[in-house]
């Protein structure tokens, strides 16, 4: 597999550096006149990384899909450029250097996917509203930004006021600039190992590459008197254009996806879930600046897009409320239930030992100030552990649950509780119970259990429990921890009396010695 894969991957690099070198040498030898082959190559290895990136959609997780397809929107714009100045060039109309084109719209234009393509987050499933938001405002925003930049309103009649040539290379520069810090920003702040974090950086590399090299050919050989005193070095160097697309597509075809893939915002830092918030308000208030400058030439039009940035603002809005409302009542939701977990016995469904200790303060606190009595059963199935041997712990659980249920029926009051203590050792409390009236629940509770014979494969087993009774009727200086070891050590008597009964004990204060 590893083999193959080194084998596959070599014959990709080896036959994309031999078509860069094709490259250099047809520029070095061609003379200009004749063909000039730099947007043929230049679009061919933007078309391999457009192709890449479509690969690399299919092949990333479902999270990063979309990120991906952004990026070949922004090729794909950008190509068309390109084949907008080859087509012209070929019919003798080549653009004029003078006027701002359509060919500049569309290189204007691949930074909008980029943008989007660098600032959204890792998406869900749930966020698919806010994608198209995003991109609405984003397309918005650099529509605006274009009208700002070339006085027209691209795909009308309307006359443009063209850029020159200086002042276009210059917007191109700033985007590439720009572009590339704010990748840096997300790439600094994604968090380590991540899959979002692998997929930045390969953007970020690529942007980084672009700017420079485009930069580099627009400033060397488009403009300044490099090209005219070496004009077979300039057209080589052109052939530098060719790297970032070269370099994207061989980084989305063979960098291996990393293992760990982030959740949402589970792993974020407080600076990244920033620059990830923030996001929305700058193209908002993008949107309303450059339509301000818009409007100088364009009312309607601006007063358009001022109205829809309002809109999407509240749509936004809306959603996000309704969005963090289901959050909290699921959350409320699942915290009440977790409450409701946390005091209770997984096997048997009744309280569990930390409700009873809750609820045996509470008690006693009430019974000290009404004056009434409060009495406490431990119980404890005989031989328990016999049963289990003899019936599988499958069975031994299926009796606990039955133990439960034949107790509880006994229980009539509501503030009675039962609650298992651990093991094969229950506790009821008896609220504004006297002995007399806790004995008569024990042995109810004892006959109870009796109904039921578990057959296994030895002879017919019959469950039995042995029950410690106690009760604070108006010692004074009794604490709950001293009627718990009365009934405790009653219990601790019954099984020493030979089980299957209800023994009875005083509550006593503890002496200090
Ligand atoms: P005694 O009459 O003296 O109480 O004898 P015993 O065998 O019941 O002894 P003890 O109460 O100390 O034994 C507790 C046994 O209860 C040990 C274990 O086999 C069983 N047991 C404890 N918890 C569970 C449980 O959740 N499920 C099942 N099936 N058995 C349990
Ligand atoms: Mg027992």
């Amino acid at each position: 597999m590893t083999a193959r894969w080194l084998s596959k991957n070599a014959l990709i690099l080896c036959a994309s550096l031999a078509v860069l070198c094709v490259h250099l040498v047809l520029e070095a030898v061609i003379p200009d006149e004749l063909l000039d082959p730099f947007y043929y190559f230049v679009t061919g290895f933007a078309l391999f990384a457009l192709a890449a990136c479509i690969w690399r959609a299919w092949h990333c997780p479902r999270g990063l899909r979309v990120h991906w397809l952004l990026i070949a929107t922004a090729l794909l714009s950008w190509i068309s450029a390109n084949v907008i100045i080859m087509v012209s060039t070929v019919l003798n109309h080549p653009p004029s250097p003078t006027t701002t084109t359509i060919d500049d719209f569309f290189y204007f234009f691949y930074g909008i996917p980029l943008l989007l393509a660098i600032s959204m987050p890792e998406k869900d499933k749930a966020s698919r509203a806010f994608f198209l938001l995003e991109l609405i405002q984003a397309v918005a925003a650099g529509y605006l930004a274009y009208v700002v930049l070339f006085g027209t309103l691209p795909f009308t009649s309307i006359p443009n006021r063209p850029l020159s040539e200086v002042n276009l290379i210059i917007v191109f520069d700033v985007q590439a600039l720009l572009l590339a810090i704010l990748a840096t920003t997300r790439f600094i702040v994604a968090s380590r190992g991540s899959v979002e974090r692998r997929y930045l950086a390969i953007l970020t590399g690529y942007l980084w590459l672009y700017g420079l090299s485009s930069a580099a050919y627009n400033h060397l050989v488009v403009m300044g008197s490099f090209t005219a005193n070496h004009p077979t070095l300039s057209n080589v160097l052109g052939a530098i254009v060719d790297v970032p697309f070269l370099a994207l597509a061989l980084a989305a075809l063979m960098l291996p996806t990393p293992v760990r893939h982030t959740q949402g915002s589970e792993e974020k830092t407080p600076l990244a879930l920033l620059v990830d918030n923030a996001r929305p308000i700058f193209f908002g208030f993008s949107i309303v600046i450059l339509s301000a400058i818009v409007a100088q030439h364009h009312l309607a039009v601006a007063l358009g897009f001022i109205i829809g940035a309002f809109a999407v603002y509240g749509i936004r809005s809306a959603l996000l409320q309704s969005r963090l409302q289901q959050t909290r009542i699921a959350l409320e939701k699942a915290n009440g239930r977790l409450g409701e977990l946390a005091m209770l016995d997984g096997l048997t469904g009744v309280a569990n030992r930390r409700s009873f200790n809750d609820r045996v303060q509470t008690e006693w606190v009430r019974a000290q100030r009404i004056g009434k009595p409060l009495a406490l059963l431990v119980m404890d199935i005989d031989h328990f552990k016999e049963f289990n041997d003899s019936y599988g712990h499958v069975v031994g659980d299926e009796c606990l649950r039955h133990l439960v249920r034949s107790v509880r029926a006994v229980l009539h009051r509501p503030a009675d509780m039962l609650a298992r203590y651990g093991g094969d050792e229950f506790v009821v409390l008896l609220p504004e119970t006297d002995a007399s009236g806790a004995l008569h629940v024990a042995e109810l509770m004892k006959d109870a259990l009796r109904t039921q014979e578990w057959s296994g494969e030895g002879s017919p087993i019959a469950i039995t429990i042995s029950i410690g009774c106690s009760c604070w009727e108006s010692l004074p200086g009794a604490t709950p921890e001293a009627l718990f070891e009365a009934a405790d050590k009653a219990l601790y008597q019954a099984k020493q009396h030979g089980r299957d009964r209800v023994e009875f004990l005083e509550v006593k204060i503890a002496t200090v010695q």
